[in-house]
């Protein structure tokens, strides 16, 4: 499969060492909107030529940022290419979807939107069990991590230089959870803490800004520490993350049964980087089938992500 990449940050960088590992992959080019010849690396190339390799890319990742990048640049690129990404801004995420499909099918393109694991496979999992346990209730956990999005969001504020996000699950509910269970409202569960580094003078414009930006971080109860280059080069460059999707469900006499999916990522770029790899043999057989439009990992057949025969798979795993 002939891969390209538009948008060389966190997961830029994971998705290329994946497929350069792959023998399956061959990587033609990555695009970026900063001058590629700073990178002094033949696999950068500009976003201005993207059009060029019309031909000769079968997938485009498109590892933009989700808070402003994806929505305006996604549905002028879907018109040229087929497209995998991870668009994780949830309230949009239906009007994006939309705006996808009619454009993919127009230009008889696939576009496989807004994988990932969150959006991805927790979304799968939470669909999964409350189509088994239809009585109950379900809750999702994040972290303790670092949330690109959210990260990225706080990055696009003027006057930030650097900055991380923390996403803190409250262990207590986790643990109670099978007893306790009802429908928590996620600011309820959870609390945000990011790490920024600025100048003195704007800190608290910053803070306020963050606090209070819609989708991202108004109504939790979010922290916000302002420290040095050096300590957040030293402390806060790893990428962990995780969390729980579980579900608790009434089936009878009382009987309470919890599905649970947990990950626990040492990297985050990394896993998603795997995540909208194993979209993009999917959106190969929906290109196969002459299924074109926006697909999501809620209506893709799990048989698209795996390079086996369906006689295989079955043996395997079935
Ligand atoms: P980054 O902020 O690292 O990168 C976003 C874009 O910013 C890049 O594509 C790049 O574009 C540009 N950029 C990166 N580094 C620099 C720099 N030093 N200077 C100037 N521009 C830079 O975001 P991530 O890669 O960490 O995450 C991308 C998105 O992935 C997030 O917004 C998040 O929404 C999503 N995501 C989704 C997940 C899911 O489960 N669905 C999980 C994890 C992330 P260019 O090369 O064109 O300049």
């Amino acid at each position: 499969m002939k891969i390209g990449i538009v948008g060389y940050g966190n997961l830029g960088r994971s998705l290329r060492g994946l497929i350069e590992r792959d023998e399956n992959l061959n990587l033609v080019k990555i695009f970026t909107r900063r001058d590629n010849n700073s990178f002094n690396d033949d696999k950068m190339e500009s976003i201005k030529n993207l059009l060029e390799y019309k031909d000769k890319i079968d997938v485009l990742f498109l590892s933009l940022g989700s808070a402003t990048d994806i929505p305006e640049m996604a549905p002028e690129i879907i018109k040229n290419f087929n497209t995998v990404d991870a668009y994780d801004n949830h309230a949009h995420i239906p009007q994006y979807f939309e705006k996808m499909d009619d454009i993919a099918r127009k230009n008889d393109k696939v576009a496989f939107v807004s994988t990932g694991w969150d959006p991805g496979l927790f979304s799968l999992n939470r669909l999964i069990a409350e189509s088994i346990l239809t009585k109950g209730h379900t809750n999702t956990f994040w972290g303790r991590g670092v949330s690109q999005g959210h990260s990225d969001a706080v990055r696009r504020i003027k006057g930030v230089k650097r900055a991380v996000q923390y996403t803190i699950p409250k262990e207590e509910i986790i643990e109670n959870i099978k007893e306790n269970s009802k429908d928590y409202k996620s600011f309820e569960t959870h609390n945000r803490l990011c790490y920024v580094v600025c100048e003195k003078k704007d800190e608290d414009r910053i803070r306020n800004e963050i606090v209070n930006m819609e989708d991202y971080f108004k109504p939790y109860e979010t922290e916000v520490k302002f420290i040095s280059e050096e300590e957040f080069e030293r402390e806060h460059t790893n990428m962990p993350h995780g969390g729980h999707v579980i579900r608790v469900g009434e089936t009878l006499e009382n009987n309470r049964e919890m599905y649970k999916f947990t990950l626990e990522l040492d990297s985050n770029p990394d896993f998603t980087a795997s995540v909208m790899i194993a979209a993009s043999r999917a959106v190969l057989k929906y290109v196969e089938n002459k299924n074109y439009g926006a697909h999501t990992v809620l209506d893709t057949p799990p048989a698209y992500y795996n390079v086996l025969s369906h006689e295989e798979l079955i043996k395997n795993y079935l």
